[in-house]
Order: C-alpha cells, then sequence, then structure tokens
C-alpha cells in the first residue's frame, strides 16, 4: 500500500495495470472505518492490484478534476480506464471485494480467497446496532471496563443521523442537525475505547453460542449480545421516496410536525399510526390530507371518530402514491385512483408516509419471543427470551420510540449486563 500526491498519479494510476485509489481526508470517520478494510484487502490482493491512497484535502485539484465529490472515494482501474462503480460512503469490504473480483481472472480469484484466514476475537459483550441505544449501551459498558465490540452494517448513529433536526433531545437549547447529535454520541463512546467494526456484513448471528460471523470469515465471540438493531420504515416504494426522505418526505410526526407551522402536508396510510400521527400533525399544519388505498379508515374507531370532525383533514380514499417529485420548497405528489385510475396532482409543503415499520430482527427472529408486531420481548432489565441476550431501542416491544427511549434501554441492559459481570 502507497501513498502517492496528483504529481504521481498519472505515473502510478495510468499507465499502471490494476490498481484501486482510495481518496480520504482527516476527521472523516467513514474513511476511518475503511482505513483497516483497505489495509487488510492490500495484504490478499496486494500482489495483484495496486493499493494507493491520496489526501484528498492536500490533492483538491487532482479530486475535483477526477469529480470525486465525498470522502472515502474508492476508484479502481485497469489500463488506465475505470473499470468498476465508485464506492463511497460507509463502504463494506464486501463490496470492495465483489469490485476487485471482477477485476481478476476466476483462478485468480480462487487462489487469493485460498490464502483467506478466518479470524476469531473475543468480547465480553457483543452489541448489534450503533443508533442511539447501541451507542448509550457501549457508552456504559466501556465506562464499568467491559471489553465490548460495537458491530454496525452501516455507519454509527441509527436513524438520527439521517434525520435534519432533533429539538426534542435534552440538553441542548437549539434544535442539532442529526448527524451532529449522532457524530457526538458515537465519538464519545469511541473514545471511551469501545471498539468498533462498522459497514460490515453481518453473514449470520447465533444468539445460543453468543457468537457472530462478519464478513464470511471474521467470527466475534462475547459472553453477552445486546441486540439494537432498531426498525426500518416501509416505504410506499414510489419514485422520488428515497431521494426525498428527510428532505420534505418524513416518517416521524413527533420528530418532524413542528417544522411544518401554518403549511399543508399530506398523510400516506389510513391505520392507527397514519390516524393518530394526522391528529397530532394538525397542532401545527394549516391543512392535512391523507391518502389512503381502501375506502374506509382501518384505524379503530376512535381515532377515526377524531380525525373525520376535523376541519384541518381531509381524506382521499381508494388512493395511492405513484411518485413523489420535489419543485422549489414544495413536495408534488401524484396520486392514482385505484379504481378509476385516474391520475392527480398533490401540491404540499411536506410529506409523511405512515404505512408501518419493519423491526430488523431478520438473522435472529426464529430464536427469539416476539409480539405480534415482530418486536422484540424483554423484561425490565431488557433481557430477552435467550438467556444472556438483550435487546434496546426501536426493536423491542413498547410503545413509544424516541432517541429518549432507546437511550435509556441502552443504559438499563448495559447496568444490567455490568452487575451480571461483575
Ligand atoms: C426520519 C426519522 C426522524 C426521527 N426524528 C426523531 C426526533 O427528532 N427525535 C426523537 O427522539 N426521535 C426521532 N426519531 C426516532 C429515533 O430516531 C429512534 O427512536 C431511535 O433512532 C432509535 O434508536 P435505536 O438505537 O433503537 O435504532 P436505530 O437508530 O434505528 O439504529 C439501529 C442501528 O442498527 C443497525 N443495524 C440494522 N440491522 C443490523 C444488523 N443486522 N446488524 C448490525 N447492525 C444493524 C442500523 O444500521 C442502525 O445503525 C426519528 C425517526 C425517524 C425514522
Amino acid at each position: 500500500m502507497q501513498e502517492i500526491t496528483a504529481a504521481e498519479f498519472d505515473r502510478e494510476v495510468l499507465n499502471g495495470g490494476k490498481v484501486i485509489v482510495d481518496f480520504y481526508s482527516t476527521e472523516c470517520p467513514p474513511c476511518e472505518a475503511l482505513a483497516s478494510k483497505f489495509e487488510d484487502l492490500s495484504q490478499l490482493y496486494g500482489n495483484d492490484v495496486k493499493f494507493l491512497k491520496v489526501f484528498r484535502q492536500g490533492n483538491r485539484e487532482l479530486a475535483e478534476k477526477l469529480g470525486v465529490k465525498s470522502s472515502p472515494a474508492l476508484l479502481f482501474y485497469d489500463k488506465g480506464q475505470e473499470v468498476a462503480s465508485r464506492l463511497t460512503g460507509g463502504i463494506k469490504r464486501s463490496d470492495i471485494i465483489r469490485n476487485l473480483d471482477n477485476m481478476l481472472t476466476a483462478e485468480k480469484v480462487k487462489e487469493i480467497k485460498s490464502h483467506i484466514k478466518p479470524s476469531v476475537s473475543e468480547f465480553d459483550v457483543i452489541i448489534l446496532g450503533a443508533g442511539p441505544g447501541g451507542l448509550t449501551a457501549g457508552l456504559y459498558l466501556c465506562q464499568s471496563k467491559i471489553n465490548t465490540v460495537l458491530i454496525d452494517i452501516a455507519l454509527p448513529g441509527g436513524h438520527v443521523s439521517t434525520t435534519h433536526e432533533v429539538s426534542n433531545y435534552p440538553g441542548f437549547i437549539e434544535p442539532q442537525p442529526g448527524f451532529m447529535l449522532s457524530h457526538n454520541m458515537s465519538e464519545q463512546t469511541k473514545l471511551c475505547g469501545t471498539i468498533y467494526k462498522v459497514a460490515v456484513d453481518v453473514t449470520s448471528v447465533d444468539l445460543e453460542k453468543k457468537e457472530v460471523v462478519l464478513d464470511e470469515y471474521e467470527t466475534v465471540k462475547a459472553k453477552r449480545i445486546i441486540i439494537a438493531t432498531g426498525t426500518t420504515p416501509n416505504l410506499t416504494g414510489a419514485p422520488g421516496e428515497k431521494e426525498l426522505k428527510g428532505k420534505g418526505i418524513s416518517y416521524c410526526a413527533t420528530c418532524d410536525a413542528k417544522y411544518y407551522n401554518d403549511k399543508e402536508v399530506i398523510v400516506i396510510g389510513g391505520g392507527n399510526s397514519a390516524v393518530e400521527e394526522s391528529e397530532y400533525i394538525t397542532r401545527f399544519v394549516k391543512k392535512l390530507t391523507i391518502v389512503h388505498q381502501f375506502d374506509k379508515l382501518t384505524a379503530n374507531k376512535q381515532a377515526q371518530d377524531k380525525v373525520l370532525k376535523n376541519p384541518k383533514i381531509n381524506i382521499l380514499f381508494d388512493s395511492e402514491p405513484r411518485a413523489f417529485i420535489k419543485e422549489g420548497d414544495k413536495i408534488v405528489t401524484e396520486v392514482e385512483n385505484v379504481k378509476t385510475k385516474e391520475r392527480r396532482k398533490l401540491v404540499s409543503d411536506g410529506a409523511f408516509i405512515f404505512i408501518g415499520m419493519k423491526s430488523n430482527i431478520d438473522l435472529f427472529k426464529d430464536k427469539l419471543e416476539l409480539d405480534k408486531w415482530g418486536y422484540i420481548k424483554t423484561d425490565e432489565d431488557m433481557k430477552t427470551s435467550v438467556p444472556g441476550v438483550y435487546a434496546v431501542g426501536d426493536v423491542i416491544s413498547k410503545k413509544y420510540r424516541q432517541i429518549t427511549t432507546a437511550v435509556a434501554d441502552g443504559t438499563i441492559a448495559a447496568m444490567a449486563i455490568a452487575k451480571e459481570l461483575d
């Protein structure tokens, strides 16, 4: 592995054979997360692919000329040509391997893979998920001198890192950008000494044996496991939704409704959460349109009665969103009547989507006792039905899912474990 400057780029990259270049920056957590994977893979693939690093801040012109707009960015070259899609952000080891393998012959890949040595590491506690729940548990365990590893399939921060502003987390007078709050939480836990393994593929989880396999070859063992994997909101799947998440499309009324004072919004959904959240949102907005796929709301009668009587709420039945488009400050939602197939455009200041959440439990759901909605049941110490396995945050069966409640769960699990291991 070698560090190069812009002056050496043509000679080392464009005139060379197979090359991977890492454009990195300082004070860049995803760059730090990538560094050990890059180093590790250079040991494996280094005889066949040249591993180069370029310091982006020191070589700005080159980065701009190549269109590198974020750090880290991995570029793959063969005979001077870029040969694979660029990787940026929370880069997974498996994604780098896929690109490298595509640059080599099948025999070469087989030979390289034969050199991979499975590794095993041991900790007191494994935390799966580095959102507020997992990060808080990591902080408390670390301060109790308990050897802890935090594992996440993405970068640390969870939902908070993609939340525009957080104004209800105690201790801050001004609303905080979500990425700043999650960055501070993560740094606090990391500085304490908790080990991070982030942007990894979690290949398997054995709750009974307390073993987690990462990227197929790395086994991590512990005495206890905390599951803090959170939830994923169900998406409508309409074009534009993913791109506008956090930029006019929201999945949390408590978090975002206050930013729509005297504005107009639409709500997609018609079940309990859509109807109850709509009622709450009308404390702020001047007009709210519910778009619901059936000809009746499916929420409980009491909640339905309230919204039907609310003068600010208008309901479009038999309708589904087909596209979300940003036009200036407005969100245009293209809505189709599922019976007549007629389409119309709804212009609003924002859209809230409440068509259910899904707990992230796919890797271990068969082993744990769940409630009827698929959330993990815990006792007051956050213990699950599997001995030595705890769960915290949004992934557990509970009524209110907020940063403060996730943080509280993480605290409880960590203190209970610290007492047990003492
Ligand atoms: C758009 C939005 C805005 C919000 N705004 C606010 C707000 O303003 N105030 C507030 O209090 N609450 C807000 N919330 C709710 C709040 O974000 C959650 O309650 C909180 O983040 C839950 O924390 P958590 O640690 O349980 O889970 P999450 O934050 O969901 O973190 C879970 C982590 O687990 C990781 N993970 C998932 N699967 C795996 C796996 N198999 N292995 C390892 N890691 C895995 C994920 O990558 C993620 O990093 C908002 C929620 C959303 C969706």
